[in-house]
């Protein structure tokens, strides 16, 4: 694609970027026909071919964002299933990070939607918030019908149950039984993953630490900063980046860690990016680089440094047949899909890729919230796809993944480290206790 912009534009770091990745598409299209949102709407501008050519407007020509525009970026998911067709390597998830922030910056959001949009970004990355809020959520479930639809929505989805945690609150949790660990990990616990499914951390954690693995949560790490980064609030995000990076590069240093573990591959995603983000950053561009390089999803992590001490199966056990659900974040963004599947084939049980896998599942971080139609549509494609399996039990890597289709099926959904850590030692998840 041609580009006109100037010398002076292209002194900014993030329109030099944008420039060479706009300069990679030949406006072929191949991306649109693996975008679930062109897919359901049809619209061009609803499509990854269409959005780049919004974004490259915008950012060439210095023009504000406008109604039209921001209606068509806010649709997209995120998810990335245009950068795993496009054949060119169009990296589009970096160009509506730019776009983002660009709105962000240019255009002023009717009240409703900044009210939310700031709503968000101060509860749910922070676990005490989060709890207070569900709480609240409770009190007001009778009253609903006083809101209006979105609100109602939202007050739909919120979540009620926090389960109790079964591990205590460590900065280490040691390797069992060695007097040295094999290795030694950070594990970035998340913020609402902790609160609404705390078994996934404690699955993570006992299943490295049988292994011989040190696991350490050091202090002050919580959000990853994805959720602020996708609202587009750059300045929140990078805040939030900057804290991580600074307190894991000095466990790094001081203390040696030979990974961090990302249980949720959503915030893996962003991690892995971070040595992008702070590409310009003299005093952190190091750093940040060291940290992405060390960032694992869990199951590329056993799949490359452990080995796992499956069970041997008894004959009478019984065999399930799992759905696997290839988080996009997992898929698109960091291009792991096999490892799950193969990880999980070793239990012995019978695994089965959903039928259109490549397709968003509506969760896409608050993306359920802030576009709920098109996310309810996505998750009734989804289910119908679950259903042609007919699984005993879904399989996935991604908080967000899990509540989002949890919504649409009663067929009990785990993330792929309790199924491991079950057939490695651990105990059978609650969840499945009747099957
Ligand atoms: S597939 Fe790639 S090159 Fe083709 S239009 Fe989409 S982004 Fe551009
Ligand atoms: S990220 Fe997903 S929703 Fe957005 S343009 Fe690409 S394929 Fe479509």
């Amino acid at each position: 694609m041609e580009t006109h912009f100037s010398k002076q534009q292209l002194k900014d770091k993030d329109n030099r970027s944008s420039e060479k990745i706009l300069r990679k598409c030949v406006h072929c299209g191949f991306c649109n026909a693996t975008c679930p949102t062109y897919d359901l709407l049809g619209d061009e501008l609803d499509g990854p071919r269409g959005r780049i050519y919004l974004i490259k407007d915008m950012i060439e020509n210095n023009k504000p964002a406008n109604e039209k525009i921001v209606k068509h970026i806010d649709r997209c998911l995120s998810c990335y299933s245009c950068m795993t067709t496009c054949p060119s390597g169009v990296n589009y998830m970096h160009l509506i990070d730019h776009g983002r922030m660009h709105i962000e910056k240019t255009f002023k959001r009717p009240f409703g939607d900044r009210f939310i949009r700031n709503f968000l970004s101060q509860v749910i990355p922070y676990p005490l918030r989060f709890r207070i809020v569900g709480l609240l959520t409770l009190l007001i479930k009778p009253i609903n019908f006083i809101f209006s639809k979105r609100i109602k929505e939202m007050i739909k989805l919120m979540p009620i149950n926090f389960p109790r945690k079964n591990l205590p609150k460590m900065k280490i949790y040691p390797a069992e039984k060695r007097k040295k660990p094999v290795a030694r990990v950070a594990l970035l616990t998340g913020c609402v993953q902790q609160v609404i499914s705390p078994q996934i951390n404690e699955s993570t954690i006992r299943l490295l630490n049988r292994h011989g693995i040190e696991v350490i949560v050091p202090k002050g790490i919580g959000c990853c900063g994805s959720l602020d980064h996708h609202l587009g609030k750059s300045d929140l995000a990078k805040e939030t980046f900057k804290k991580n990076i600074l307190i894991w590069y000095k466990e790094y240093i001081n203390n040696g860690l030979d990974a961090i573990i990302s249980n949720t591959s959503g915030c893996g995603t962003t991690l892995k990016d971070y040595g992008f983000i702070f590409r310009s950053d003299d005093d952190l561009k190091k750093k940040a680089k060291k940290i992405s390089e060390l960032t694992k999803d869990i199951s590329e992590y056993l799949d490359e440094n452990v080995k796992l001490n499956f069970i041997k199966k008894k004959p009478n056990s019984r065999d399930y047949k799992i759905a696997y659900h290839s988080a996009c974040s997992m898929q698109h963004g960091q291009k792991i899909h096999d490892i799950p599947i193969n990880l999980i084939k070793k239990t012995g049980n019978k695994v089965f890729n959903i039928p259109e896998g490549h397709l968003c599942c509506g969760s896409a971080g608050t993306y359920n919230l802030l576009q709920n139609d098109i996310a309810k549509k996505l998750l009734k494609n989804k289910i119908l796809n679950i259903d042609k399996i007919n699984p005993e039990f879904i399989a996935t890597g991604n908080i967000g993944c899990i509540t989002q289709i949890a919504n649409g099926t009663k067929i009990p959904i785990l993330h792929t480290i309790e199924v491991i850590d079950w057939y490695t030692g651990g105990p059978k998840p609650k969840i499945l206790r009747y099957l």
